[in-house]
């Protein structure tokens, strides 16, 4: 039987219009809407999607968004000196800083970009004290697609406390956090990464399989427990036809879409899983709304947390 597909869009309309109440309250109480400040260096096509879609979503739930906007010959320094601005200004609330950084600005500058940030502003959750504080499960936000992730099972009627989960990605973004929020709900949590030995048979111990590692179509039905539930957090763009065609049949939607396009964001899970899993999230319309829906939650709590505290 065909798994219960898992509607990320949905749930992030969801939490967004829930969102929007508490907007509200705050900005008829602060004289202010909460606001964000999206920090976009370069030229990334992609990044630039990324943003606008960030900026359109945040007014459509009330908040203020503003783009700041660097150009690719930017130097570490400038990006610094911006984020100490963003850091001091009254009417920023949280600030997010779009990945990735372009090559040229160096090894490790994104690790001293989220260091700067204002541990009270930085909405992803990346900050050391933030991440520190998720370990000890008292951190005011979370990074936004693993917190998202929870909110879907929950919202979706999926256990987590006492379920076996296991999470493929050790990065500080997805794969760790991941990891602190399905321990922090009680599941029994196994990390797995490119050395884990016989991964197939680990992952399919998982009652709640999480994918995040960037390889498009990597999980396949040997990897997943019959009726597991299986989230799919991986992008990677396709656009070789061969990989299409393996992957999806000729006539169905996504290969159509990739002929109207020329090119396809493809999941870690291959389509196969679908038939083996209780529950799967899409790609796209899984987790990738959840992210946005978060993070707007995320800014709407810092916001009040510096009214509170002003
Ligand atoms: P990342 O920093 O590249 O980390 C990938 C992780 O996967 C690493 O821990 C790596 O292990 C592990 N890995 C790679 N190949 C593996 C293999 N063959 N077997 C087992 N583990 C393997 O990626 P990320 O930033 O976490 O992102 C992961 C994916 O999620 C990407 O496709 C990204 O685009 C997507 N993403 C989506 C959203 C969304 O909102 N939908 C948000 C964030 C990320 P090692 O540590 O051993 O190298």
């Amino acid at each position: 039987m065909a798994a219960r597909l898992l509607d990320g869009t949905a749930v992030g309309q969801a939490i967004r219009q829930e969102l929007a109440a508490g907007v509200a309250a705050f900005t008829a109480r602060a004289g202010r809407p909460p606001r964000l400040a999206l920090v976009l260096v370069g030229d990334d096509p992609a990044s630039h999607l990324y943003v606008n879609s960030k900026m359109k979503s945040a007014g459509e739930s009330g908040l203020l968004a503003d783009i700041e906007r660097l150009p690719a010959t930017a130097s570490l320094a400038s990006l610094l000196t911006l984020i100490d601005r963003l850091n001091r200004s009254d009417v920023h609330d949280g600030i997010l800083v779009q990945s990735p950084l372009p090559d040229a600005m160096g090894a490790g500058a994104e690790q001293r970009v989220f260091d700067a940030l204002d541990p009270a502003k930085d909405v992803d959750g990346f900050h050391p004290v933030n991440v520190g504080k998720l370990v000890q499960n008292r951190a005011p936000f979370a990074a936004c697609t693993p917190s998202g992730i929870i909110e879907l099972l929950d919202r979706s009627g999926i256990r987590i406390a006492g379920a076996r989960a296991v999470v493929i990605g050790r990065s500080d973004i997805v794969g760790k956090p991941m990891a602190l929020l399905l321990l922090h709900r009680h599941a029994t949590v196994t990390i797995c990464h490119s050395r884990t030995a016989d991964l197939p048979a680990v992952a399919r111990g998982a009652d709640i399989l999480v994918a995040a590692l960037g390889k498009a179509a990597f999980v396949t039905a040997d990897f997943v427990k019959p009726g597991a539930t299986v989230i799919d957090v991986g992008t990677t763009k396709i656009e070789d036809r061969a990989t299409v065609e393996r992957l999806f049949a000729p006539g169905s939607k996504r290969h159509q879409a990739f002929e109207r396009r020329g090119s396809l964001v493809v999941g870690d899970v291959h389509p196969e899983v679908e038939q083996v899993a209780g529950a799967l999230t899409p790609v796209p319309g899984g987790v990738g709304p959840l992210t946005i829906a978060m993070l707007l939650k995320n800014t709407l709590t810092a916001a009040e947390t510096r009214f509170e505290r002003s």
